[in-house]
């Protein structure tokens, strides 16, 4: 403000100052000094960083294609030559400045985009940001695994990989700056390799790549378009207590939260759409009390606790558990919250811890974590295969049993193995719905 007004009125510095400031609120210009561009398989995000609330208009030209943005009262200080177009509709980004501070930015595209723009208040790790969202017209044919079979004609268990966060939000952040958002991308995609190599699993990625999917799009992702029978987020979450640290396992709640610290977790969890920038009516957070009495009802929720103490039970031998627990966690997590997939959130350490935080960056480590997501899995899958799959064509090669876990009800398992209750008990010779943890049930 004072620089520019030196230039106009050598002289006159002090007394146009204070004229500008009793008569009209001269709005001062604005530096902006950092933009990001985040490529998702379906849209391209660029995120301007401002330093106050900024006006701007934006216009869409054909023949060449074109989107231009003019930022009110700005200036650019950032090289935009910088920003990875790679993979974006985007040929080129030009930068001008025009009369009354404005700054207009130019995007030369090689094909026609949907643009929308969004300005969004400050929220932790953030302060004020633009958004310019330029989405894809012509969709990308997507590949879906569902229903995938395996060489021996029989069907694939589909496991959807989540690495949280990415894109604008960098999920938590360590002492020496590493992103949660980085590592759990990685070790999602080691779990993928290792899953792709293993006879009767079809893994999915829900995100793989540097850019965020609002939640509520993840569990849609997962279920509508893979048909998945298994959801794993991974995270590696941050907690006040630097000596917080040890992996757990969550899975959705049905009667509040099993300890403050899961309580905190999902309510952290459940702000990446906001931090991310995904707009409120995006937000898409169907009544929870619906999705728990389906959960219960289809019996996945219990089945997540099953997979979920299976994975634990692999991660203990290659890292601490938090507080030394290998129960399954409970929160209310909206990413959970699918009814028809057996759902769990893995966090494989603390990034706010030192020694883990290092741990999680090394590659040794991100595969042995990798690894007993796996195996963890696989134990799931052998001990309650799903009809019709390869685990449960091996099972019954091997034997028609199946031991009753605690939480097991007759009509579940019944349901399971798609016997009716009936034959079930004629098979057991059990007369009404009584059954025993450990006790084994032959399966008609
Ligand atoms: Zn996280």
């Amino acid at each position: 403000m004072a620089r520019l007004s030196r230039l106009r009125w050598p002289g006159l510095l002090v007394a146009s100052c204070l004229l500008a400031l009793a008569v009209t609120p001269v709005q001062a210009v604005k530096t902006i000094e950092s933009v990001r561009l985040h490529r998702a398989p379906d849209h391209t995000r660029v995120v301007f960083d401002l330093p106050k609330r900024v006006d701007h208009t934006l216009d869409k030209l054909t023949d060449p294609h074109r989107i231009v943005v003019d930022l009110e009262q700005a200036e650019l200080d950032f090289d935009v030559d910088r920003l990875d177009i790679a993979d974006s509709p985007i040929n080129r980004i030009r930068v001008g400045r025009h009369e009354n501070h404005t700054t207009r930015v130019v995007f030369d595209l090689n094909k026609a985009v949907r643009p929308r723009t969004n300005v969004l208040k400050p929220v932790d790790p953030h302060g004020w940001r633009l958004v310019v969202d330029l989405h894809d017209e012509e969709k990308k044919p997507v590949k879906s695994m569902a229903g995938a079979e395996t060489e021996e004609g029989h069907r694939a268990m589909v496991v959807a990989i989540d690495p949280g966060h990415g894109g604008e939000d960098p999920g938590a952040i360590g002492h020496s700056g590493t992103h949660e958002k980085r590592v759990v991308l990685d070790i999602g995609q080691r779990l993928r390799k290792l899953m792709e190599d293993e006879p009767g699993i079809e893994p999915v990625m829900i995100r793989d790549g540097d850019y965020y999917v609002p939640l509520a799009e993840r569990r849609k992702i997962a279920q509508e378009r893979h048909k998945a029978d298994v959801f794993i987020s991974i995270h590696a979450d941050a907690f006040g207590n630097p000596q917080a640290h040890g992996a757990s396992v969550f899975a959705l709640s049905n009667s509040g939260a099993t300890s403050a610290r899961a309580k905190y977790l999902a309510r952290m969890a459940n702000e990446s759409d906001r931090v991310a920038g995904v707009a409120q009516s995006e937000q898409n957070n169907n009544g929870l009390l619906g999705v728990l009495a389906d959960m219960t009802m289809s019996g996945s929720m219990t089945h997540s606790i099953y997979l979920g103490k299976r994975i634990l039970r692999q991660m203990d031998q290659i890292t601490e558990l938090h507080g030394d627990r290998d129960e399954v966690e409970q929160a209310g997590f909206a990413v959970l919250k699918e009814p028809s997939m057996v759902s769990v959130l893995v966090e494989t350490g603390f990034i706010s811890n030192r020694e883990e935080e290092r741990k999680l960056t090394s590659p040794d480590y991100q595969y042995r974590m990798a690894r007993s997501i796996l195996e963890g899995t696989k134990s799931y899958f052998e001990r309650h295969p799903k009809p019709g799959t390869l685990f449960a064509a091996r099972r019954n090669n091997d034997t028609d049993q199946y031991e009753i876990q605690r939480g097991d009800t007759l009509s579940g398992i019944a349901r399971q193995y798609s016997v009716s209750p009936q034959k079930l008990r004629a098979a057991n010779d059990i007369d009404g719905d009584v059954i025993r943890p450990g006790q084994t049930l032959r399966i008609p």
